[in-house]
């Protein structure tokens, strides 16, 4: 199977100015692209040849299993932004993170801290438990939480390579630009869709 580059469903200067064009073009166009590129080069002659990058996800290692995720873990991570999303989650979804976190802000809080701290390179996540609980999660370098038997909800990208256009060293200040890409029609389908499995 030949992977390809999953197109942006925005142009790239959409979601400035808390993500710029350059950036975009950068992560999206050159990283997220890398990884594409790696994965088809390492597949050939592989046991991984013809599965789906879910099944590469929870069980391949090395090479493959960094570039499938990455692979992943960018599509996934993109496909979260709007320029003109819904702001605040709302139905479900909110009901679940009021449950867990008291409220939004705390949520946002919390979700903040675990994405702020991450030591390194990596992903903080948003999943959803076997028993259809929220919870937050951290994920080194090309980590994710479908190994695990998460379901992943939402997800932000703390490699410096997401923010240092922008952002330089400030990992703090993109986290505050992210909160407001996320589009939370979104998120809030991704839980419906996964309540119902
Ligand atoms: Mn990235």
């Amino acid at each position: 199977m030949k992977y390809e580059l999953p197109p942006l469903v925005y142009a790239a200067g959409d979601l400035a100015p808390h993500l710029s064009a350059e950036t975009l073009e950068y992560h999206h166009g050159k990283h997220h692209l890398a990884y594409v590129n790696n994965l088809n080069n390492l597949l050939p002659g592989s046991p991984f040849e013809e599965a789906t990058l879910e099944t590469m996800i929870r069980k391949a290692e090395g090479g493959i299993f960094n570039n499938a995720a990455q692979v992943w873990n960018h599509a996934f991570y993109f496909a979260t932004f709007s320029s003109s999303g819904k702001k605040t989650p709302s139905g479900t979804i909110a009901k679940a993170i009021d449950a867990e976190y008291g409220s939004f802000e705390g949520f946002r809080e919390a979700f903040t801290k675990a994405a702020t701290t991450l030591f390194g390179s990596g992903w903080a996540w948003l999943c959803m438990k076997p028993d259809g609980r929220l919870t937050i999660t951290q994920e080194s370098n090309a980590g994710n939480p479908l190994r695990s038997g998460l379901v992943p909800l939402m997800t932000c990208d703390v490699w410096e390579h997401a923010y240092y256009i922008d952002y330089r060293n400030r990992r703090p200040d993109y986290i505050k630009g992210f909160w407001e890409l996320l589009d939370w029609k979104i998120i809030g389908e991704r839980y419906d869709e996964a309540l119902k499995k």
